[in-house]
This record gives structure tokens, sequence and C-alpha cells, in this order.
């Protein structure tokens, strides 16, 4: 009886580690932001009316284009929260980018010629 418990929480315990280690190695294989905010701040707008949209740590080089925007990378978010890809100021409600998964992780793709960085 006692043998049989014992090896029941062995077979748990490796189970649970095994799955420890797939769910690290399946983190590597993409090429995900790292965790740690990068130090550049860019204010993002509404090209149309000129509206703050983020602000956002921003990974490559400032004078690279936007294309995306990790949300766990938004410092500020001045969008309405019912309308995550809208300009907040209703006389615009420019729709500037959808909701995506970009390398497993939840982001905006910026529609191009819709917002401006700076
Ligand atoms: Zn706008």
């Amino acid at each position: 009886m006692r043998l049989v418990y014992f090896s029941t929480v062995l077979f748990a315990m490796n189970s649970a580690q095994r799955s420890f280690l797939r769910s690290r190695t399946q983190t590597r294989l993409f090429a995900a932001p790292r965790k740690k905010l990068p130090e550049r701040r860019v204010t993002i707008s509404c090209l149309a009316c000129g509206t703050k949209l983020y602000r956002y740590a921003k990974g490559n080089g400032a004078g690279s284009r936007l294309v995306k925007v990790y949300k766990e990378r938004i410092v500020n978010d001045f969008t309405d929260e019912d309308k995550p890809c809208t300009c907040p100021n209703l006389d615009c409600a420019a729709e500037f980018a959808r909701e995506d998964v970009i390398h497993g992780r939840p982001a905006f793709k910026i529609i191009q010629g819709k917002v401006i960085m700076k």
C-alpha cells in the first residue's frame, strides 16, 4: 500500500516538472519581447485629429516604423476600454488598429497611416 502511494506522488511530481519544462521551452521558441520594459517611451497619437492614444515602451529604434503595440508595453492607455482600437475623440473615432496575438502575446496591429509616433 505504502509503495503504491509513494510511486503515485513521484509520478505526479514528474508530470508537473515535465509540463513546467515544456512551457519554458515553448516560451523560448518564440521571438517574444523581453519581459522587462524597454527604456524608450514614445507617444502614439491619432494622425487624423492628434488625440493621444498610448504612452508606449517601444522595443526597437524610435525611428523604425510602428507596426504593432504589445498590450503589456502600454504605459498609459488613453483609449476607451470598450472600444480598444478606436480614437477616443468622439468626433473622430477613427479605427487605428486591430486586436491580434503576435509572438504569443496580446497586441494591437497598427493600421498604417492612422497613427503618428513621437
Ligand atoms: Zn482621432
